[in-house]
Protein backbone atom coordinates (compact mmCIF):
# COMPACT_ATOMS: atom_id res chain seq x y z
CA UNK A 1 0.00 0.00 0.00
CA UNK A 2 1.48 3.52 -0.86
CA UNK A 3 1.75 5.95 1.71
CA UNK A 4 -0.92 8.72 -0.53
CA UNK A 5 -3.11 5.44 -0.43
CA UNK A 6 -2.57 4.88 3.47
CA UNK A 7 -3.69 8.78 4.01
CA UNK A 8 -6.84 8.46 1.82
CA UNK A 9 -7.87 5.68 3.45
CA UNK A 10 -7.44 7.26 6.94
CA UNK A 11 -9.19 10.53 5.13
CA UNK A 12 -12.59 8.72 3.99
CA UNK A 13 -12.60 7.00 7.29
CA UNK A 14 -12.40 9.83 8.86
CA UNK A 15 -15.38 11.19 6.55
CA UNK A 16 -17.28 8.14 7.38
CA UNK A 17 -17.25 8.97 11.29
CA UNK A 18 -19.31 12.11 10.44
CA UNK A 19 -21.32 10.48 7.93
CA UNK A 20 -22.21 8.03 10.25
CA UNK A 21 -23.08 10.37 12.80
CA UNK A 22 -25.15 12.87 10.61
CA UNK A 23 -26.71 9.23 9.22
CA UNK A 24 -28.05 8.59 13.25
CA UNK A 25 -28.90 11.71 13.82
CA UNK A 26 -31.81 11.92 10.66
CA UNK A 27 -32.83 8.43 11.57
CA UNK A 28 -33.56 9.56 15.16
CA UNK A 29 -35.17 13.07 14.20
CA UNK A 30 -37.34 10.86 12.05
CA UNK A 31 -38.31 8.16 14.42
CA UNK A 32 -37.90 8.82 18.00
CA UNK A 33 -37.36 12.89 18.74
CA UNK A 34 -39.82 14.88 20.40
CA UNK A 35 -40.89 17.98 18.85
CA UNK A 36 -38.92 20.27 21.48
CA UNK A 37 -35.86 18.03 20.82
CA UNK A 38 -36.18 18.07 17.03
CA UNK A 39 -33.92 21.77 17.68
CA UNK A 40 -31.47 20.92 19.17
CA UNK A 41 -31.26 17.61 16.49
CA UNK A 42 -30.88 19.86 13.66
CA UNK A 43 -28.53 22.09 15.46
CA UNK A 44 -26.12 18.93 15.59
CA UNK A 45 -27.13 17.77 12.27
CA UNK A 46 -26.22 21.04 10.45
CA UNK A 47 -22.61 21.37 11.97
CA UNK A 48 -21.45 17.15 11.38
CA UNK A 49 -22.79 18.02 7.72
CA UNK A 50 -21.00 21.43 7.23
CA UNK A 51 -17.80 19.62 8.64
CA UNK A 52 -18.28 16.82 6.28
CA UNK A 53 -19.24 19.19 2.99
CA UNK A 54 -15.40 21.05 3.72
CA UNK A 55 -14.21 17.45 4.16
CA UNK A 56 -15.26 16.27 0.91
CA UNK A 57 -14.05 19.61 -1.07
CA UNK A 58 -10.92 20.05 0.57
CA UNK A 59 -7.98 20.81 -1.25
CA UNK A 60 -6.49 18.05 0.72
CA UNK A 61 -8.77 15.64 -0.85
CA UNK A 62 -8.45 17.17 -3.89
CA UNK A 63 -4.94 16.44 -4.07
CA UNK A 64 -5.42 13.00 -3.06
CA UNK A 65 -7.64 12.45 -5.82
CA UNK A 66 -5.74 13.65 -8.14
CA UNK A 67 -2.25 11.69 -7.03
CA UNK A 68 -4.25 8.48 -6.92
CA UNK A 69 -5.45 8.95 -10.68
CA UNK A 70 -1.71 9.47 -12.29
CA UNK A 71 -0.97 6.17 -13.29
CA UNK A 72 1.38 4.54 -11.45
CA UNK A 73 -0.84 4.76 -8.24
CA UNK A 74 -3.93 4.20 -10.01
CA UNK A 75 -2.54 0.65 -11.55
CA UNK A 76 -1.97 -0.22 -8.15
CA UNK A 77 -5.27 -0.26 -7.38
CA UNK A 78 -7.51 -2.87 -7.36
CA UNK A 79 -10.31 -3.27 -9.15
CA UNK A 80 -12.76 -1.79 -6.56
CA UNK A 81 -10.57 0.74 -5.60
CA UNK A 82 -10.33 1.76 -9.20
CA UNK A 83 -13.74 2.68 -9.54
CA UNK A 84 -14.12 4.60 -5.79
CA UNK A 85 -11.20 6.70 -6.94
CA UNK A 86 -12.73 7.58 -10.10
CA UNK A 87 -16.19 7.99 -8.95
CA UNK A 88 -15.16 10.37 -6.27
CA UNK A 89 -12.88 13.07 -8.62
CA UNK A 90 -15.82 13.07 -10.76
CA UNK A 91 -18.00 14.13 -7.71
CA UNK A 92 -15.70 16.18 -6.14
CA UNK A 93 -14.45 17.90 -9.58
CA UNK A 94 -18.21 18.56 -9.77
CA UNK A 95 -19.17 20.10 -6.48
CA UNK A 96 -16.42 22.22 -6.79
CA UNK A 97 -17.37 23.91 -9.67
CA UNK A 98 -20.59 25.40 -7.83
CA UNK A 99 -19.99 28.77 -6.65
CA UNK A 100 -20.54 28.29 -3.11
CA UNK A 101 -23.15 31.19 -2.24
CA UNK A 102 -25.14 29.70 -5.13
CA UNK A 103 -25.04 26.39 -3.28
CA UNK A 104 -26.06 27.98 0.03
CA UNK A 105 -28.78 30.05 -1.88
CA UNK A 106 -30.12 26.45 -3.45
CA UNK A 107 -29.79 24.95 0.03
CA UNK A 108 -32.19 27.84 1.95
CA UNK A 109 -34.44 28.10 -1.27
CA UNK A 110 -35.07 24.42 -0.77
CA UNK A 111 -36.22 24.70 2.82
CA UNK A 112 -37.89 27.85 2.25
CA UNK A 113 -40.06 26.65 -0.59
CA UNK A 114 -40.64 23.10 1.50
CA UNK A 115 -42.44 25.33 4.16
CA UNK A 116 -44.77 27.11 1.25
CA UNK A 117 -45.49 24.03 -0.55
CA UNK A 118 -47.61 22.81 2.49
CA UNK A 119 -49.08 25.58 2.80
CA UNK A 120 -50.43 26.18 -0.55
CA UNK A 121 -51.28 22.20 -0.23
CA UNK A 122 -52.73 22.94 3.02
CA UNK A 123 -54.57 25.92 1.08
CA UNK A 124 -54.88 23.73 -1.94
CA UNK A 125 -53.91 27.32 -3.57
CA UNK A 126 -51.50 26.65 -6.41
CA UNK A 127 -50.85 30.62 -6.62
CA UNK A 128 -48.99 30.50 -3.36
CA UNK A 129 -46.44 27.74 -4.62
CA UNK A 130 -46.11 29.59 -7.85
CA UNK A 131 -43.14 32.01 -7.10
CA UNK A 132 -41.24 29.38 -4.88
CA UNK A 133 -41.54 26.83 -7.95
CA UNK A 134 -40.61 29.04 -10.34
CA UNK A 135 -37.16 29.80 -7.98
CA UNK A 136 -36.40 26.23 -7.37
CA UNK A 137 -36.93 26.01 -11.64
CA UNK A 138 -34.31 28.99 -12.29
CA UNK A 139 -31.93 27.52 -9.27
CA UNK A 140 -31.98 24.12 -10.74
CA UNK A 141 -31.46 25.40 -14.21
CA UNK A 142 -28.18 27.42 -12.83
CA UNK A 143 -26.75 24.77 -10.74
CA UNK A 144 -26.82 22.41 -13.62
CA UNK A 145 -24.81 24.72 -15.67
CA UNK A 146 -22.21 24.03 -13.04
CA UNK A 147 -22.56 20.50 -12.26
CA UNK A 148 -22.70 19.37 -16.06
CA UNK A 149 -21.28 22.16 -18.10
CA UNK A 150 -22.57 21.75 -22.10
CA UNK A 151 -25.17 19.40 -21.17
CA UNK A 152 -28.68 19.76 -22.00
CA UNK A 153 -30.20 20.88 -18.63
CA UNK A 154 -33.06 18.18 -18.31
CA UNK A 155 -30.84 15.25 -19.72
CA UNK A 156 -28.31 16.22 -17.30
CA UNK A 157 -30.88 16.03 -14.71
CA UNK A 158 -32.01 12.65 -15.69
CA UNK A 159 -28.89 11.58 -15.54
CA UNK A 160 -28.32 12.96 -11.68
CA UNK A 161 -31.00 10.00 -10.31
CA UNK A 162 -30.70 7.04 -13.08
CA UNK A 163 -26.90 7.63 -14.04
CA UNK A 164 -26.73 6.79 -18.22
CA UNK A 165 -30.20 7.70 -18.98
CA UNK A 166 -32.06 10.39 -20.66
CA UNK A 167 -34.71 11.86 -22.44
CA UNK A 168 -34.19 10.37 -26.01
CA UNK A 169 -34.19 6.62 -24.27
CA UNK A 170 -36.90 7.44 -21.80
CA UNK A 171 -38.98 8.88 -24.69
CA UNK A 172 -38.94 5.52 -27.00
CA UNK A 173 -40.12 3.43 -23.53
CA UNK A 174 -42.91 6.19 -22.18
CA UNK A 175 -44.50 6.36 -25.47
CA UNK A 176 -44.51 2.46 -26.16
CA UNK A 177 -45.98 2.02 -23.01
CA UNK A 178 -48.67 4.49 -23.45
CA UNK A 179 -49.48 3.04 -26.91
CA UNK A 180 -49.86 -0.11 -25.00
CA UNK A 181 -51.70 0.88 -21.90
CA UNK A 182 -54.20 3.78 -22.88
CA UNK A 183 -56.51 1.36 -24.84
CA UNK A 184 -55.73 -1.27 -22.03
CA UNK A 185 -56.65 0.99 -19.46
CA UNK A 186 -60.14 2.29 -20.87
CA UNK A 187 -60.88 -1.57 -21.55
CA UNK A 188 -60.11 -2.34 -17.71
CA UNK A 189 -62.57 1.30 -16.17
CA UNK A 190 -65.33 -0.41 -18.65
CA UNK A 191 -65.52 -3.35 -16.77
CA UNK A 192 -65.30 -0.95 -12.87
CA UNK A 193 -65.68 -3.07 -10.02
CA UNK A 194 -67.43 -1.59 -6.41
CA UNK A 195 -65.37 -1.19 -3.49
CA UNK A 196 -65.03 -3.97 -1.22
CA UNK A 197 -66.14 -2.51 2.45
CA UNK A 198 -64.53 -5.35 3.87
CA UNK A 199 -61.31 -3.58 3.34
CA UNK A 200 -61.93 -0.14 5.56
CA UNK A 201 -63.18 -1.59 8.43
CA UNK A 202 -60.91 -1.37 11.67
CA UNK A 203 -57.76 -3.29 11.32
CA UNK A 204 -55.67 -2.74 14.68
CA UNK A 205 -52.01 -1.37 14.18
CA UNK A 206 -50.29 -3.58 16.36
CA UNK A 207 -51.71 -6.77 14.59
CA UNK A 208 -50.09 -4.67 11.01
CA UNK A 209 -47.16 -4.16 12.76
CA UNK A 210 -46.80 -8.10 13.18
CA UNK A 211 -47.70 -8.47 9.64
CA UNK A 212 -45.05 -6.18 8.56
CA UNK A 213 -42.63 -8.00 10.52
CA UNK A 214 -43.51 -11.47 9.39
CA UNK A 215 -43.80 -10.48 5.68
CA UNK A 216 -40.09 -8.69 5.86
CA UNK A 217 -38.77 -12.22 7.35
CA UNK A 218 -40.84 -14.30 4.91
CA UNK A 219 -39.42 -11.86 1.59
CA UNK A 220 -35.58 -12.38 3.03
CA UNK A 221 -35.40 -8.99 5.31
CA UNK A 222 -32.43 -10.34 7.61
CA UNK A 223 -32.89 -9.15 11.21
CA UNK A 224 -29.78 -9.05 12.46
CA UNK A 225 -28.69 -6.34 9.58
CA UNK A 226 -31.50 -4.51 9.78
CA UNK A 227 -34.50 -2.70 11.65
CA UNK A 228 -37.75 -0.93 11.54
CA UNK A 229 -39.22 2.11 12.73
CA UNK A 230 -42.54 4.01 12.29
CA UNK A 231 -42.99 7.58 10.62
CA UNK A 232 -45.31 9.52 8.49
CA UNK A 233 -43.95 8.68 4.99
CA UNK A 234 -42.64 5.21 4.72
CA UNK A 235 -38.83 5.41 3.18
CA UNK A 236 -35.45 3.21 3.82
CA UNK A 237 -31.97 4.57 5.06
CA UNK A 238 -28.74 2.58 5.37
CA UNK A 239 -25.52 3.11 7.08
CA UNK A 240 -23.89 0.00 5.96
CA UNK A 241 -24.99 -3.29 4.19
CA UNK A 242 -24.83 -4.33 7.89
CA UNK A 243 -27.27 -1.93 9.30
CA UNK A 244 -30.64 -1.22 7.01
CA UNK A 245 -33.43 0.27 8.74
CA UNK A 246 -36.82 0.65 7.18
CA UNK A 247 -40.36 2.72 8.31
CA UNK A 248 -43.61 2.28 7.72
CA UNK A 249 -47.17 4.03 8.71
CA UNK A 250 -50.27 2.19 10.07
CA UNK A 251 -53.59 3.40 9.04
CA UNK A 252 -56.24 1.41 11.02
CA UNK A 253 -58.96 1.63 8.40
CA UNK A 254 -56.34 0.64 5.72
CA UNK A 255 -54.42 -2.42 5.90
CA UNK A 256 -53.36 -2.80 2.20
CA UNK A 257 -51.13 0.39 2.92
CA UNK A 258 -48.50 -0.92 5.28
CA UNK A 259 -48.77 -4.39 4.22
CA UNK A 260 -47.50 -3.20 0.40
CA UNK A 261 -45.14 -0.50 2.55
CA UNK A 262 -43.92 -2.92 3.88
CA UNK A 263 -42.98 -5.36 1.09
CA UNK A 264 -42.08 -1.99 -1.14
CA UNK A 265 -39.27 -0.70 1.99
CA UNK A 266 -38.48 -4.57 2.50
CA UNK A 267 -37.47 -4.72 -1.13
CA UNK A 268 -35.29 -1.53 -1.34
CA UNK A 269 -34.01 -2.89 2.43
CA UNK A 270 -32.88 -6.31 0.55
CA UNK A 271 -31.01 -4.26 -1.57
CA UNK A 272 -28.76 -2.59 0.39
CA UNK A 273 -28.27 -5.75 2.71
CA UNK A 274 -26.96 -7.62 0.18
CA UNK A 275 -23.99 -5.30 -1.71
CA UNK A 276 -20.64 -6.55 -1.36
CA UNK A 277 -19.91 -5.80 1.99
CA UNK A 278 -16.07 -5.04 0.29
CA UNK A 279 -18.18 -1.69 -0.75
CA UNK A 280 -19.34 -0.70 2.83
CA UNK A 281 -18.57 3.21 3.26
CA UNK A 282 -17.56 3.68 -0.16
CA UNK A 283 -19.17 5.50 -3.03
CA UNK A 284 -19.19 2.04 -4.46
CA UNK A 285 -21.76 0.13 -1.82
CA UNK A 286 -25.61 1.83 -1.11
CA UNK A 287 -26.97 1.54 -4.71
CA UNK A 288 -27.14 5.18 -5.68
CA UNK A 289 -29.33 4.85 -8.72
CA UNK A 290 -32.93 5.58 -8.12
CA UNK A 291 -34.70 3.36 -11.05
CA UNK A 292 -32.71 0.49 -10.33
CA UNK A 293 -33.32 0.49 -6.67
CA UNK A 294 -37.37 1.12 -6.99
CA UNK A 295 -36.79 -1.79 -9.78
CA UNK A 296 -36.07 -3.87 -6.49
CA UNK A 297 -38.75 -2.56 -4.06
CA UNK A 298 -41.03 -2.77 -7.00
CA UNK A 299 -40.57 -5.80 -8.02
CA UNK A 300 -41.16 -7.45 -4.61
CA UNK A 301 -44.16 -4.99 -4.14
CA UNK A 302 -45.87 -5.63 -7.27
CA UNK A 303 -45.08 -8.62 -9.21
CA UNK A 304 -44.26 -10.82 -6.71
CA UNK A 305 -46.42 -9.10 -3.77
CA UNK A 306 -49.82 -8.34 -6.16
CA UNK A 307 -49.12 -11.90 -6.86
CA UNK A 308 -51.94 -14.48 -5.87
CA UNK A 309 -49.40 -17.21 -5.12
CA UNK A 310 -47.53 -14.62 -2.71
CA UNK A 311 -50.14 -14.73 -0.41
CA UNK A 312 -50.95 -18.86 -0.73
CA UNK A 313 -47.91 -19.71 1.78
CA UNK A 314 -49.00 -16.93 4.06
CA UNK A 315 -52.96 -16.15 4.07
CA UNK A 316 -53.71 -17.67 7.05
CA UNK A 317 -51.01 -16.05 9.24
CA UNK A 318 -52.00 -12.77 7.55
CA UNK A 319 -55.69 -13.72 9.47
CA UNK A 320 -54.55 -15.18 12.70
CA UNK A 321 -52.42 -11.51 13.12
CA UNK A 322 -55.26 -9.65 11.63
CA UNK A 323 -58.31 -11.64 12.29
CA UNK A 324 -60.50 -9.52 9.83
CA UNK A 325 -59.07 -10.88 6.98
CA UNK A 326 -60.61 -14.42 8.07
CA UNK A 327 -63.37 -13.12 6.98
CA UNK A 328 -62.02 -12.34 3.37
CA UNK A 329 -61.35 -14.84 0.84
CA UNK A 330 -58.07 -15.31 -0.45
CA UNK A 331 -60.04 -14.69 -3.89
CA UNK A 332 -61.55 -11.52 -2.92
CA UNK A 333 -57.70 -9.84 -1.50
CA UNK A 334 -56.30 -10.43 -4.84
CA UNK A 335 -59.08 -8.70 -6.60
CA UNK A 336 -58.66 -5.54 -3.92
CA UNK A 337 -54.98 -5.67 -4.27
CA UNK A 338 -55.34 -5.39 -7.95
CA UNK A 339 -58.57 -3.53 -8.13
CA UNK A 340 -57.58 -0.74 -11.26
CA UNK A 341 -59.43 2.84 -10.19
CA UNK A 342 -58.61 6.10 -12.05
CA UNK A 343 -57.94 8.44 -8.83
CA UNK A 344 -56.07 11.16 -8.59
CA UNK A 345 -53.03 10.63 -6.21
CA UNK A 346 -50.54 8.71 -7.44
CA UNK A 347 -49.41 7.11 -3.68
CA UNK A 348 -52.58 5.35 -3.79
CA UNK A 349 -52.62 4.42 -7.39
CA UNK A 350 -53.23 0.49 -8.33
CA UNK A 351 -49.83 -0.95 -10.66
CA UNK A 352 -51.56 0.04 -14.19
CA UNK A 353 -52.50 3.44 -13.58
CA UNK A 354 -49.88 4.08 -11.85
CA UNK A 355 -47.45 4.41 -15.01
CA UNK A 356 -49.55 7.77 -15.84
CA UNK A 357 -49.27 9.15 -13.23
CA UNK A 358 -45.31 9.08 -13.74
CA UNK A 359 -45.32 9.68 -17.87
CA UNK A 360 -47.56 12.88 -16.53
CA UNK A 361 -44.87 14.53 -14.56
CA UNK A 362 -41.97 13.54 -17.03
CA UNK A 363 -44.23 15.63 -19.60
CA UNK A 364 -44.52 18.25 -17.30
CA UNK A 365 -41.13 18.29 -16.16
CA UNK A 366 -39.86 17.75 -20.03
CA UNK A 367 -42.37 21.06 -20.81
CA UNK A 368 -40.94 23.25 -17.68
CA UNK A 369 -36.90 22.74 -19.06
CA UNK A 370 -37.58 22.46 -22.55
CA UNK A 371 -40.40 24.50 -23.67
CA UNK A 372 -40.09 26.53 -21.03
CA UNK A 373 -43.82 26.62 -20.29
CA UNK A 374 -44.55 29.85 -17.80
CA UNK A 375 -44.87 28.16 -14.22
CA UNK A 376 -48.92 29.63 -14.06
CA UNK A 377 -50.18 27.39 -17.21
CA UNK A 378 -48.58 24.47 -15.13
CA UNK A 379 -51.75 23.70 -13.02
CA UNK A 380 -54.19 23.50 -16.64
CA UNK A 381 -51.59 21.85 -18.44
CA UNK A 382 -51.64 18.88 -15.22
CA UNK A 383 -55.31 18.49 -15.22
CA UNK A 384 -55.22 18.54 -19.40
CA UNK A 385 -53.15 15.58 -19.20
CA UNK A 386 -55.07 13.69 -16.10
CA UNK A 387 -57.80 13.99 -18.73
CA UNK A 388 -56.17 12.61 -21.12
CA UNK A 389 -54.75 9.92 -19.56
CA UNK A 390 -57.63 8.35 -16.69
CA UNK A 391 -60.34 10.89 -17.80
CA UNK A 392 -60.48 12.72 -14.59
CA UNK A 393 -59.85 15.84 -13.63
CA UNK A 394 -58.59 17.10 -10.14
CA UNK A 395 -61.42 19.46 -8.47
CA UNK A 396 -58.67 21.22 -6.75
CA UNK A 397 -54.41 21.88 -6.79
CA UNK A 398 -54.33 19.69 -3.56
CA UNK A 399 -55.39 16.53 -5.48
CA UNK A 400 -53.73 17.34 -8.40
CA UNK A 401 -50.47 19.42 -9.22
CA UNK A 402 -49.31 20.07 -5.49
CA UNK A 403 -49.75 16.36 -4.32
CA UNK A 404 -46.04 15.28 -4.53
CA UNK A 405 -43.30 17.48 -2.87
CA UNK A 406 -40.67 16.11 -5.19
CA UNK A 407 -41.03 20.11 -7.25
CA UNK A 408 -40.34 21.86 -3.95
CA UNK A 409 -37.11 19.75 -3.11
CA UNK A 410 -35.66 20.70 -6.49
CA UNK A 411 -35.86 17.11 -7.31
CA UNK A 412 -37.11 17.54 -10.55
CA UNK A 413 -35.81 14.48 -12.60
CA UNK A 414 -36.78 11.97 -9.99
CA UNK A 415 -40.06 10.83 -10.88
CA UNK A 416 -39.43 8.98 -14.20
CA UNK A 417 -37.02 6.66 -11.94
CA UNK A 418 -39.81 4.91 -10.39
CA UNK A 419 -41.46 3.48 -13.76
CA UNK A 420 -38.03 3.00 -14.99
CA UNK A 421 -37.88 0.30 -11.90
CA UNK A 422 -41.18 -1.00 -13.27
CA UNK A 423 -39.81 -0.73 -16.63
CA UNK A 424 -36.62 -3.26 -16.18
CA UNK A 425 -39.03 -5.08 -13.60
CA UNK A 426 -40.66 -6.66 -16.99
CA UNK A 427 -37.60 -7.74 -18.28
CA UNK A 428 -36.23 -9.32 -14.98
CA UNK A 429 -39.27 -11.33 -14.71
CA UNK A 430 -38.62 -12.45 -18.02
CA UNK A 431 -35.05 -13.32 -17.01
CA UNK A 432 -36.36 -14.95 -13.67
CA UNK A 433 -39.36 -17.41 -15.57
CA UNK A 434 -36.27 -18.01 -17.90
CA UNK A 435 -33.31 -19.61 -15.18
CA UNK A 436 -35.98 -20.33 -11.96
CA UNK A 437 -38.98 -21.67 -13.84
CA UNK A 438 -42.40 -20.41 -13.02
CA UNK A 439 -43.06 -18.07 -10.60
CA UNK A 440 -46.33 -18.87 -10.07
CA UNK A 441 -45.35 -22.56 -8.63
CA UNK A 442 -42.08 -21.10 -6.77
CA UNK A 443 -44.27 -18.62 -5.30
CA UNK A 444 -47.41 -21.15 -4.63
CA UNK A 445 -44.78 -23.34 -2.91
CA UNK A 446 -42.95 -20.82 -0.46
CA UNK A 447 -39.82 -20.41 -2.62
CA UNK A 448 -39.33 -16.66 -2.59
CA UNK A 449 -36.00 -17.52 -1.38
CA UNK A 450 -34.93 -18.89 -4.20
CA UNK A 451 -35.87 -15.34 -6.29
CA UNK A 452 -34.48 -13.27 -3.46
CA UNK A 453 -31.10 -15.32 -3.75
CA UNK A 454 -31.09 -14.65 -7.41
CA UNK A 455 -31.83 -11.17 -7.03
CA UNK A 456 -28.68 -11.02 -4.54
CA UNK A 457 -26.67 -12.83 -6.72
CA UNK A 458 -27.67 -10.70 -9.93
CA UNK A 459 -28.34 -7.16 -8.98
CA UNK A 460 -27.42 -6.53 -5.27
CA UNK A 461 -24.15 -7.55 -4.61
CA UNK A 462 -22.74 -5.18 -7.44
CA UNK A 463 -24.36 -1.99 -5.35
CA UNK A 464 -23.25 0.99 -7.42
CA UNK A 465 -20.19 -0.61 -9.65
CA UNK A 466 -22.77 -1.17 -12.37
CA UNK A 467 -24.89 1.38 -14.00
CA UNK A 468 -28.81 0.62 -14.65
CA UNK A 469 -28.10 0.09 -18.34
CA UNK A 470 -25.06 -1.81 -17.82
CA UNK A 471 -26.83 -3.71 -15.30
CA UNK A 472 -29.95 -4.75 -17.50
CA UNK A 473 -27.49 -5.18 -20.16
CA UNK A 474 -25.33 -8.28 -18.33
CA UNK A 475 -28.72 -9.48 -16.21
CA UNK A 476 -30.87 -9.69 -19.41
CA UNK A 477 -28.82 -9.44 -21.95
CA UNK A 478 -31.18 -6.83 -23.81
CA UNK A 479 -31.17 -3.19 -23.96
CA UNK A 480 -34.07 -1.63 -22.27
CA UNK A 481 -37.43 -2.46 -23.19
CA UNK A 482 -40.84 -1.77 -22.52
CA UNK A 483 -42.77 -4.52 -24.03
CA UNK A 484 -42.26 -7.32 -21.33
CA UNK A 485 -44.18 -4.95 -18.61
CA UNK A 486 -47.02 -4.20 -21.18
CA UNK A 487 -47.42 -7.61 -21.94
CA UNK A 488 -47.15 -8.50 -18.46
CA UNK A 489 -49.72 -6.15 -17.87
CA UNK A 490 -51.74 -7.30 -20.67
CA UNK A 491 -51.74 -10.77 -19.50
CA UNK A 492 -52.52 -9.84 -15.48
CA UNK A 493 -55.50 -7.84 -15.98
CA UNK A 494 -56.73 -9.79 -18.98
CA UNK A 495 -57.51 -12.40 -16.35
CA UNK A 496 -58.89 -10.84 -13.66
CA UNK A 497 -61.00 -8.71 -15.72
CA UNK A 498 -61.67 -10.93 -17.91
CA UNK A 499 -60.84 -8.68 -21.21
CA UNK A 500 -62.00 -9.99 -24.68
ZN1 LIG B 1 -39.29 3.22 -3.22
Amino acid sequence: MSKLFEEFQNYLNQMNQYDHVITLLYWDMKTNTPKLGQEGHVAALTHFSAENFAMSTSDQLGEMLTGLSESAEFEELTDTWKFIVKRMKRDYDRNKRIPADLYNTFVEAQAQAGIVWEEAKEKSDFSLFAPSLRKMIDLTREMTGYTDPGKEVYDALLDQYEEGMDSATIDGLFEALKRELIPLVKEILGKQKPDNPAFSGFFDPNGQRQVQDMLLSYIGFRKDAGSVGETEHPFTLNFSSKDVRVTNHYYEHDPLSSIFSAIHEGGHGIFEQNINPEYDNTVAGSCRYMGLHESQSRFYENILGRNKNFWIPVYDRLGELLPPFKEISLDDFYQEINHVRNSLIRVNADEVTYCFHIILRYEMEKAIFRDQIPVNELPALWNQKMQEYLQITPANDAEGILQDMHWSDGSFGYFPSYLLGSIYDGMLLDKVREELGDVDELLRNGRIGEITAWLNKKIHWYGSTRKPKETIAAVCGREVSAEPLARYFKEKYTEIYHLG
